[in-house]
């Protein structure tokens, strides 16, 4: 897919949503191991939505989104269907995103088998099976792609930021990121 923000559109700014799904946050430590290069970002990106600020709605029209983890329960699967739904791009962030990863070893084995050993078995005091207040686990994990389409994959576990840098300032510069290129910074 193609994937940019012409500047010649008149677009000065790029509004940025993210969210982790199933993952375990590295991604996002990637993001911020941009260091000093986030002040430069910041002249050109608002970050509208996600952990790393503290507005948790999603605004009705984004320009980027970007989603770490993989698609693991009914609350992910919402998350990503929202952002497909209101992000112009949607970048699949990180392996897990990408191919499921560690998430998705849960596969080889049933879910009821998968509850059962994480919350009885291995569990010494009180172990029950939780009902409430947790989104209801789906059978088979998948990869962000599996529930809605994406438009660029960022690989690697956790992605570089050198990786994550490239492809922001690439649309930034209104140019499409080179998938190919991501290599370069190891992803
Ligand atoms: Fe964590 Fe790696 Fe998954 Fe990112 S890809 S969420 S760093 S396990």
């Amino acid at each position: 897919n193609q994937i940019s923000f012409p500047s010649s559109m008149g677009n000065p700014r790029i509004t940025v949503a993210t969210a982790w799904l199933d993952g375990c946050s590295g991604c996002h430590m990637s993001f911020l191991d941009m260091d000093e290069r986030l002040i430069e970002l910041a002249s050109h990106i608002d970050i509208v939505h996600g952990p790393l600020v503290d507005t948790k709605e999603l605004p009705a029209q984004v320009d980027l989104g970007i989603l770490e983890g993989s698609v693991s329960n009914d609350h992910d699967l919402a998350t990503a269907k929202a952002f497909r739904k209101h992000c112009k791009q949607l970048i699949s962030l990180g392996d897990c995103a990408v191919n499921g990863n560690v998430p998705a070893m849960r596969n080889a084995f049933k879910l009821d088998a998968v509850i059962e050993r994480a919350y009885r078995e291995n569990v010494d005091l009180n172990p029950q099976i939780p009902v409430d207040g947790v989104p209801r686990l789906r059978e088979v994990v998948l990869p962000l792609h599996g529930v809605v389409e994406v438009d660029l994959f960022v690989p690697g576990c956790p992605p570089p930021a050198d990786a994550i840098y490239y492809v922001l300032s690439e649309l930034i510069a209104g140019r499409t990121p080179d998938p190919n290129q991501l290599t370069r910074f190891g992803a």
